[in-house]
């Protein structure tokens, strides 16, 4: 069993697993990397991913860094199955052409600038209709169901719990007689989240990729951030404010519905404006009311109430520009809620610009902002933003409020693992920022005694069934692959080098980097490289 840590290790995003038993290769998600150029770059470097050889995509939910990358690949020949959930795959259906819709605009604008400036010309990653013939590959599978998809290879979708139509992906494999089994968390939802049912329990399996987004925090508990959320909307209406909400379009933003919902029916709040501004998210919102059955016995019970928590008095759904523009015009009070969820890209772009330099507006950030992201440095208390090449001054008040994540928290991801009963359990600790996945391998050592290894990008590994044993993640990222051509070495040249800068860039905040040593060595190193050169000459 061969593995290839492809992407969604040491950052959130990208996630990808390449998988090989033999001759059959398939990836477990194909996430898009998002959050930065350098990571964005690799969204277009996919000849590791091995499009053509593959027979299927696992995928464990819908959501952009876990599927964004599949109408790329099948651009790039894939020809196999891409199999998940029902709620998934119609999630997908809007999610993809939605992200080639973005590419295309993003290409676009970049051809505007580029031109100017006399670079080639962009062209996107994919577009909205190559999202769309990707779709013909997609295979809908029910929650708990075996399935068999190839001789010694047995795979069951659970409830993750994190979005609609999220999974666990459980993985047994027979290999040289040898019998094991995988499992992936995907991402792994919060237990008291609405709507939907609370995380599967596995108890079973020798090897494990657990999620680590916030493997180093604990949020507040619900009924904590409700609360929070309610005297920002009380304030807000009594100031005659607004207040804005960047959220992603699936889950987050039906999550927020259901709760201004529970406000306006408990009477904390008077009917206000609420304005779901993203096309996105108001097809998502459809998909929710298609797929009832994916929900908890909390919402189906409201349900067959003849309540539908998805609907609330004064909610205006806005799907064209025109309709956006006006809800900035619109006077008095009134909450927007709008994608994209990191404000990256989207309108919520426009409601920011129209915000942030207003001292009475309220920003409520209630989703995970990624590095490198216009959200992530609002969060961090930047006093600008640059916004459509404008600098927007940071005045109004900013509210990160963790309680409504769909991400378990340490504790929840720490419970989570406390049933898999296997004291040999072999733990990859992915879908994390470096030092925070780093935090939760580490607790998992000392609280579990197991093994938790945080792989590298591109890292590759042998797990068990062949000649090969258990070769720890670590032992295999330092060897030198022999025999490689020179693109190969150069490519591990390069990853070294920039691991090192890392390291060094890391260690120059704390201490002296001047280490007699070290420079005795990377001069060593230095010269080596001159005299190659010379001997290349
Ligand atoms: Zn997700
Ligand atoms: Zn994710």
């Amino acid at each position: 069993m061969r593995v290839e840590f492809l992407g969604g290790v040491r950052t959130v995003t990208g996630s990808a697993t390449l998988l090989e038993k033999g001759s059959l290769k398939w990836l477990v998600d194909c996430g898009m990397f998002q959050g930065g150029k350098d990571l964005e770059e690799r969204n277009w470097k996919l000849q590791p991913y091995q499009a053509e050889k593959l027979s299927f995509i696992l995928l464990t939910h819908a959501h952009i860094d876990h599927s964004g990358l599949i109408p790329r690949l099948v651009k790039e020949g894939f020809r196999g199955k891409v199999i998940c959930t029902k709620a998934t795959l119609d999630l997908c259906e809007v999610m993809l052409q939605d992200s080639g819709h973005i590419q295309e605009m993003e290409a676009e604008w970049q051809n505007r600038k580029g031109k100017r400036a006399g670079k080639d010309e962009a062209i996107p990653l994919y577009t909205a209709e190559d999202a769309e013939k990707c779709l013909r590959y997609f295979e809908a599978v029910k929650y708990d169901e075996m399935l068999n998809l190839a001789d010694g290879l047995k795979v069951r979708f659970r409830d993750a719990g994190h979005i609609l139509g999220s999974a666990i992906i459980e993985i047994w494999i027979e290999e040289s007689g040898e019998k094991k089994k995988m499992v992936f968390s995907g991402d792994l939802g919060n237990s008291d989240e609405p709507i939907i049912r609370d995380p599967s329990v596995v108890e079973e399996g020798d090897v494990l990729w657990l999620e680590s987004t916030y493997g180093d925090r604990l949020h507040k508990t619900r009924e904590e951030t409700v609360e929070e959320l309610l005297k920002i909307v009380q304030e807000a209406i009594a100031r005659q404010a607004k207040v804005v909400i960047p959220a992603f379009a699936v889950e987050r933003t039906q999550d927020i519905i259901y709760t201004l919902g529970q406000f306006i029916r408990k009477g904390s709040i008077p009917s206000v404006p609420v304005y779901i501004d993203s096309p996105l998210a108001i097809s998502a919102t459809e998909i929710f009311k298609k797929n009832s059955d994916c929900f908890d016995q909390e919402t189906q019970n409201l349900l067959s109430g003849g309540e539908n928590p998805l609907e609330i008095p004064g909610i205006i759904y806005t799907r064209t520009t025109e309709e956006s523009k006006t809800i900035n015009e619109a006077p008095g009070p009134g909450i927007i809620v709008s994608a994209s969820g990191m404000c990256d890209s989207g309108r919520i772009q426009h409601h920011l610009k129209h915000h942030l330099w207003r001292e009475e507006s309220h920003i409520v950030i209630i989703g995970y902002q990624a590095e490198g992201t216009i959200g992530r440095r609002i969060v961090d208390g930047a006093k600008t933003v640059k916004l459509f090449g404008e600098e927007i001054a940071v005045k109004a008040h900013i509210h990160t409020l963790g309680g409504f994540s769909a991400h378990a928290d340490q504790r929840g991801l720490l419970d989570w693992l406390s049933h898999v009963r296997n004291p040999q359990l072999e733990v990859f600790v992915n879908h994390g920022e470096e030092k925070i996945s780093m935090k939760l391998g580490q607790l998992i050592g000392e609280q579990f005694h197991l093994k938790a290894t945080v792989p590298e990008w591109r890292e590759k590994t042998v797990l068990f069934g062949g000649v090969e044993s258990v070769a720890p993640a670590k032992e295999v990222r330092e060897e030198f692959p022999p025999g490689e051509p020179f693109s190969v070495l150069f490519s591990h040249l390069d990853r070294t080098y920039k691991r090192l800068r890392r390291k060094l860039r890391r260690k120059k905040k704390g201490e002296d980097v001047h280490d007699p040593g070290w420079l005795k060595q990377l001069g060593e190193v230095s010269k080596k490289l001159e005299e190659l050169e010379k001997e290349l000459e």
